[in-house]
């Protein structure tokens, strides 16, 4: 037995009842064994976190990222979507090789694990997938990773990335087989068609099946941009979501990154099938796509959670960030009670666990729980006086604030030191890998 115990400071448990508690957070054997009072090492096998003058909370759960696109951070910017593809995200992706995805994955893990990101659902690249799951095997992160999945024919997609259909959908079995369910259960797998225009008819049908026959959830882009739902409605004669929804890619095991350009008869489609949106507001906003209408998709009971996408669209992977454009973007349109703070950290944390499938296990500090915990120092001139818990972190705290983070009951993160990898290592890495790469493209 081994036991991990947060001693002192506010808690925010983010359960059904928004509870705040003060005391200690004990967890044991990776598990959630206390949650306020005091708490007394049952083991000689512990150690204490010094929590006080912090916020002891869920660790983040962003349902939308991609790993693989961190040594394209800066190489993108003031482009819409579709030229964003194929004029630098696709070029890239395509000349990545395992070391480069390698040295991309870590340096993500770091920037997520040192940020309070506890959790993510990941989309990778067509190759080399074992990488990322490597990368998340390694650093401690609890991830649900699938590969990029694009047999579509289109002369915009580089050679790098074409693949058959076979071979898109034997890569994703194999992968599956190899890691669902690996470390514990902390790592997952998620069949991951990348959207309607890279993929065949055949490939998404199949998808879908093979997902289900494993237990997997199915994670794609759609409706993000307009120039992207008119090229769907011109190839598949349908609105991108129906056309999904026809396919078989919704239900409460799908997961739809954007979802910013959705109509009346797609929002019902949403929320009769439990289909889960991935907010992404960094990346809507940077790549002009649009405003999802997450105030009106919530009032109508459809599943929320929150991501930052890719660092070439965001330009970081900052759930904190994430949560504040969350909670004011809206606010413009709706109105100032838009989005309350407590509503915003919930979608950050619970709602990504339901997109994951993880509800029972993750997202909320309650005992029986996976111990995902993260400790945020509140105490700087930016934060300082605390009134408002969920007001502090969502509008005030940034993630240069988290100073300790644990994953399943491991101490990943220690008053602000990354003790899972080596962390100049790993920027030393990125930078050498991703300038060698674009002087090849
Ligand atoms: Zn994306």
């Amino acid at each position: 037995m081994s036991e991990v115990i947060f001693r002192g400071g506010t808690i925010l448990t983010v359960d059904s009842e928004f509870s705040i508690v003060r005391g200690d957070l004990a967890c044991r054997d990776g598990l959630i064994v206390q949650v306020g009072g005091d708490y007394t090492p049952q083991t000689s096998d512990y150690s204490i976190i010094d929590a006080e003058g912090t916020i002891v909370m869920p660790g983040l759960v962003q349902s939308h990222i991609h790993m693989c696109q961190s040594l394209a951070r800066g190489r993108a910017d003031s482009m819409e979507l579709l030229d964003w593809l194929h004029k630098v995200v696709w070029p890239y992706e395509g000349a990545l090789t395992r070391e480069d995805l390698r040295a991309s994955a870590n340096l993500s893990c770091l920037e997520l694990i040192s940020g309070g990101t506890t959790s993510i659902l990941d989309m990778g690249t067509v190759h080399h997938s074992d990488a990322l799951f490597e990368a998340a095997r390694d650093s401690g992160l609890r991830a649900t990773i699938g590969k990029a999945m694009m047999d579509e024919k289109d002369p915009a997609i580089p050679p790098g990335l074409m693949e058959s259909t076979k071979d898109s959908l034997d890569e994703s079995a194999r992968l599956c087989r190899d890691w669902h369910g690996r470390s514990g259960g902390r790592l997952r797998y998620a069949y991951a068609p990348r959207f309607a225009l890279s993929c065949t008819d055949e490939l998404l049908v199949e998808s879908c099946k093979q997902a289900r026959a494993q237990g997997a959830r199915l994670h794609t882009h759609t409706s993000e941009n307009q120039s992207e739902i008119a090229e769907v409605k011109r190839r598949k004669g349908m609105d991108n979501l129906s056309f999904l929804h026809k396919v078989g890619l919704t239900g409460d095991d799908v997961c739809l990154a954007h979802c910013v350009w959705v109509n009346e008869a797609e929002q019902k489609i949403l929320r009769d099938t439990g289909t889960h949106v991935l907010h992404c507001p960094s990346s809507n906003m940077k790549l002009a796509s649009g405003y999802a209408k997450i105030p009106e998709l919530l009032a109508a009971g459809i599943s929320v959670s929150i991501g930052a996408d890719g660092a070439p669209c965001n330009n970081n992977l900052d759930g904190f960030m994430e949560m504040r454009l969350a909670a004011l973007l809206h606010k413009p349109r709706v109105g100032p009670k838009a989005m309350p703070a407590s509503q915003v950290l919930k979608l950050a944390t619970r709602g990504g666990a339901a997109a994951l499938g993880l509800e029972s296990e993750i997202g909320s500090l309650e005992v029986g729980k996976r111990a995902d915990v993260i400790a945020v120092d509140v105490s700087g001139s930016h934060c300082v006086p605390l009134h408002n818990p969920y007001s502090t972190i969502v509008y005030a705290a940034r993630s240069s604030d988290v100073k300790h983070v644990v994953v399943d009951g491991k101490v990943l993160l220690r008053n602000r030191e990354i003790l899972t990898m080596d962390r100049e290592g790993s920027l030393r890495d990125a930078q050498k890998h991703a300038d060698a790469l674009f002087a090849r493209l």
